[in-house]
């Protein structure tokens, strides 16, 4: 599998989230607002809360409502957006696990507490904006059955100054696990079989999806990522094509793969993750118990385009790596250009509609 890599090479990337405006124009659903306030030095509160007068069961996934060491806010100081330390997600949304949502009655307030400083490298002394942006997937009150719909919520701004040496008094979130996980080259049998297959696959489509990008319709192009000019032509078709080179390699590469939970990373509907810090890519049992091999379905998950997806978090494949700006098509259609060109899922969606032929 994958090879190992310096630690040194990740401190290359950085985490570009800043893409404003984040949404195309269009008409949102927005029953629901964060209030981020500070608790103390660099621990910030987000609420959530239902402006409106009917219950929802917000999938929680993906969200800054999970527990997990996801990247839940867009934090940034006068030069530039704070480096990621935690993992990205890619969640499959068949079958959601009733742990994957919580339930808002009308006018309720959920809350969660954040160390930002587990979560992002604040490195540098001064002032850092912090917000929050997306959509969240949901089901109808008592139910777990997905309405396919999302719903958008926007943050108010908080502004504040941060000591670079009190912030690095925190431990990064996935650093404090990989201190206690002694990681080994953990694919094997059926699990091994399916990640070549699945390696072998991605480099297939990615390269089919570069070629589209260089030189296919424009109107795919913009369906997907909103543009076809030829920055953004290139720009994709570069990060696909590195995609492919590393989906190629199974002996070495920037990437390292594992068969396993190693980072604690896989909760109800997780189907893999990637630590962009370390550029490991963890593949959990529902990607070898659930996911087809391939499939020929518009829009729906396999096991190649979901290895696709985590390739494109790696900075050290091509780099910036992506972010989970949303996930599936309804949300990530909905995404403006830059956050779109940024988007992992958008990449795994685009390779899939041009194998399907959607
Ligand atoms: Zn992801």
């Amino acid at each position: 599998m994958k090879s190992f890599v310096a630690y040194a090479a990740l401190f290359a990337a950085s985490v570009n989230a800043a893409a404003i405006p984040f949404w195309k124009e269009g008409k949102d659903f927005n029953p629901i607002f964060v209030t981020l306030t500070r608790l103390n030095d660099t621990k910030v509160r987000a609420a959530v809360t239902n402006r409106d007068d009917t219950e929802y069961n917000l999938f929680i996934r993906g969200t800054f409502l999970d527990e997990v060491p996801i990247n839940k806010f867009h934090v940034r100081n006068k030069n530039s957006n704070a480096r990621f330390a935690g993992i990205f997600q890619r969640l499959s949304y068949d079958n959601p696990a009733p742990e994957s949502f919580r339930a808002i009655h009308p006018h309720e307030t959920l809350a969660i507490e954040v160390e930002l400083a587990e979560l992002y490298d604040l490195d540098t002394d001064g002032q850092y904006d912090v917000s929050t942006a997306g959509r969240i997937y949901y089901a109808e009150a008592n139910s777990t059955e997905l309405t396919g719909k999302a719903m958008s919520f926007n943050s108010n701004r908080l502004s504040f100054s941060v000591s670079a040496f009190k912030a690095g008094g925190h431990s990064n979130a996935v650093d404090k696990i990989a201190k206690r996980t002694n990681i080994q080259n953990d694919c094997s049998g059926e699990n091994l079989q399916a990640i070549h297959t699945a390696l072998d696959n991605c480099a297939a489509l990615a390269t089919s999806a570069a070629c589209n990008a260089t030189s296919g319709p424009a109107a795919k192009m913009e369906e997907y990522f909103m543009a076809s000019d030829e920055s953004t032509r290139s720009t994709v078709a570069d990060r696909l094509n590195a995609v492919a080179d590393d989906c190629r390699q199974t002996a070495s590469g920037p990437t390292r793969t594992y068969c396993s939970d190693v980072y604690n990373g896989c909760s109800s509907n997780v189907l893999a993750y990637t630590l962009p810090a370390y550029n490991y890519i963890a593949y959990c049992p529902l990607f070898f118990n659930n996911l087809p091999a391939l499939t020929n379905r518009c829009h729906n998950q396999d096991q190649a385009t979901t290895v696709l997806h985590e390739e494109t978090h790696a900075p050290d494949v091509y780099a910036p790596g992506t972010l989970d700006n949303a996930y599936g098509y309804d949300a990530a259609m909905s995404l403006s250009r830059d956050a779109a060109v940024n988007n992992a899922d958008t990449y795994a969606l685009f390779a899939n509609a041009l194998y399907a032929g959607c």
